[in-house]
C-alpha cells in the first residue's frame, strides 16, 4: 500500500501521545512535505510500536523522546531517540538478535520477550530497507531504519 508516511508515523505517534504516562515528552522533528513509500502497513506498524514503546520502557521520568524523518534522493531514514539508559556500545548491534537482552536484571524488571527488535529487523529488511541502532550509555539511546521512497507522476523523487 503507498503512504503518505509522515502521516501514516503521525498517526502511530498520536496513538501513543493519547496513552502515554506524563513522564515522557514527546518531540515530532517533521516536516509537511508529503513522501510516499510503499509499505505493508500492518507490519511497519509494529516496527514503530515496538521502537517507541522501547524508547518509553528505557526513558527516565522527564526524559525526551524525538521522531525525525529525513530524505535524501530515494531514501528515507527514520529516526527515533530516547534520553535512556543506552547501551553499551559493544552490544549496540546485539539488540537486533532474537531474545538478546541487554542484561538479565534489566530484562526481569521490565518484561517482554527481546524478540522486538529481531521482528522489527526482518520487516525491514524484507522491505529493502537496513535498520541500526546509536546509543551512548548513560546518554541515550537512537533507533534509525530506512525506507525506499516512492517517485512522483513526474519521475521525480518526491
Ligand atoms: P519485546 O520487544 O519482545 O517485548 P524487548 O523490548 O526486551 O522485548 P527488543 O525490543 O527486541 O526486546 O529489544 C532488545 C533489547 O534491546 C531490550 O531487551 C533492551 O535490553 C535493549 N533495548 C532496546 N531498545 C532500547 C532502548 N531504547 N534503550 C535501551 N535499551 C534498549
Ligand atoms: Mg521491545
Amino acid at each position: 500500500e503507498t503512504v503518505n508516511f509522515n502521516q501514516f508515523f503521525n498517526r502511530i505517534i498520536d496513538r501513543f501521545e493519547l496513552s502515554k504516562s506524563q513522564h515522557v515528552t514527546f518531540h515530532r522533528m517533521l516536516s509537511d512535505t508529503a513522501y510516499y513509500v510503499d509499505i505493508d502497513t500492518d507490519k511497519l506498524t509494529q516496527v514503530i510500536d515496538n521502537i517507541i514503546s522501547n524508547a518509553m520502557k528505557y526513558s527516565p521520568d522527564g526524559g525526551n523522546i524525538r521522531f525525525g524523518v529525513a530524505v535524501k534522493e530515494n531514501m528515507l531514514t527514520v529516526m527515533i531517540s530516547d534520553e535512556g539508559m543506552g547501551i553499551p556500545t559493544e552490544n549496540v548491534n546485539r539488540i537486533f538478535d532474537r531474545f538478546y537482552r541487554v542484561d538479565r536484571a534489566r530484562a526481569r524488571s521490565m518484561g517482554g520477550t527481546g524478540l522486538g527488535l529481531a521482528i522489527a529487523r526482518e520487516m525491514i529488511e524484507a522491505h529493502g530497507g537496513s535498520i541500526w541502532a546509536e546509543s551512548e550509555e548513560g546518554q541515550g539511546t537512537t533507533i534509525f531504519f530506512t525506507l525506499k521512497v516512492e517517485m512522483d507522476e513526474e519521475g521525480e523523487w518526491d
